[in-house]
């Protein structure tokens, strides 16, 4: 039976999670009292979690199990996820329970009255180091200042999105993806829905800093040429000033002030002009790094199991 919901769940060793959020996910939506599925995407997870799924999915005909050739992320896992769901509604949850899946009617009495992406909006977060805070709420603030698309505030990849949306978001095959941004520039009608985000119900993060500066790169280089514009701009202002700066010291020398007569001038110059020109060569590099993956033409993922699908042809 085609279901009416589908739920997607990432999953790069979360062994420990994995039952309890059967659990949960199953008893809320039970009580919505229409077919559902749950699809979990294992990211090449190496902790006993790829076992476990397959085990899930043999136990309960309503898991789906999308297991992947290796770790290609959580964004490509989601997105892995977004091509084999089957569902009206599809909602995308964290397999460490952080996104409460009790919040899923919320979001979907709100998609109930037309709503087309119905995003859950962190009020409070707890179990969270006070730099996990700190940069994630810079973040945030950030992207929303400098990108062109406004994406809401403190929102994660907590929501639900209507097929319509989920239809389009399959055909944005960039390889660099953020989702929250791709979902926010569909349109379409979107609302949030506050709830308080858990903490993780066990093991720990898998978004070092390191893959954090990741995403906020491809956040930014996604949907903004703002890097681009500062590179500009750092030209512009040392033109600038040069143009200022040459005549005086030309003067300055044929008058015979001595302290232009040294070479500590000129390498401070040079090491500013030098550092300007990296940084600017260091950005259009990040910009053509991209150009070059999408030019590739790779698939997102390469998948070693994947059930059956009728309705769609996922892949690329
Ligand atoms: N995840 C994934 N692939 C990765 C990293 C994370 O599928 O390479 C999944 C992870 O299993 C979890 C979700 O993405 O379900 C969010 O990750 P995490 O909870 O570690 O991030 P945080 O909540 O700390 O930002
Ligand atoms: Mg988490």
């Amino acid at each position: 039976m085609k279901p009416v919901f589908s739920i997607i769940a990432p999953i790069f060793n979360e062994h420990d999670s994995l039952p309890e959020l059967h659990r949960r996910v199953s008893a809320v939506m039970d009580g919505l009292g229409e077919p559902w599925e749950l699809i979990l995407v294992d990211d090449g997870s190496s902790d006993g979690s790829t076992d476990l799924i397959r085990q899930l999915a043999e136990q309960d005909e309503r898991v789906r199990p999308v297991i992947f050739a290796r770790n290609f992320g959580h964004q490509i896992a989601v997105t892995a996820g977004l091509d084999y769901a089957r569902g009206d509604a599809v909602v995308i949850i964290d397999a460490d329970l952080q996104d409460p899946p009790e919040v899923i009617p919320d979001l979907v009495a709100r998609w109930r009255e037309g709503y087309e992406v119905v995003y859950a909006v962190r009020t409070e977060r707890e179990g969270e180091s006070w730099f996990k805070l700190f940069t994630a709420s810079l973040f945030y603030r950030i992207i929303f200042r400098i990108t062109d698309v406004k994406i809401p505030m403190d929102t994660g990849d907590f929501r639900l999105l209507d097929r319509k949306v989920v239809n389009v978001l399959k055909t944005m095959r960039e390889r660099h993806r953020f989702l929250r941004g791709m979902a926010a520039w569909v349109g379409f009608r979107q609302i949030g829905v506050p709830y308080k985000r858990a903490a993780r119900f066990a093991g720990s993060t898998k978004y070092p800093f390191k893959k954090m500066l990741r995403l906020a790169l491809t956040a930014i280089t996604g949907f903004s040429y703002f890097p681009l514009q500062v590179a500009t701009y750092l030209g512009f202002i040392s033109a600038g000033l040069a143009l200022i700066f040459i005549p005086i010291v030309v003067i300055e020398r044929l008058v015979g002030n001595q302290a232009f007569f040294g070479q500590a001038t000129t390498l401070v110059s040079v090491l500013f002009l030098g550092g300007v020109q990296l940084i600017s060569l260091g950005i259009l590099g990040e910009y053509i790094g991209r150009i070059y993956d999408e030019v590739k033409g790779r698939p997102l993922y390469i998948v070693r199991e994947a059930p059956e699908n009728d309705s769609s042809h996922p892949q690329s």
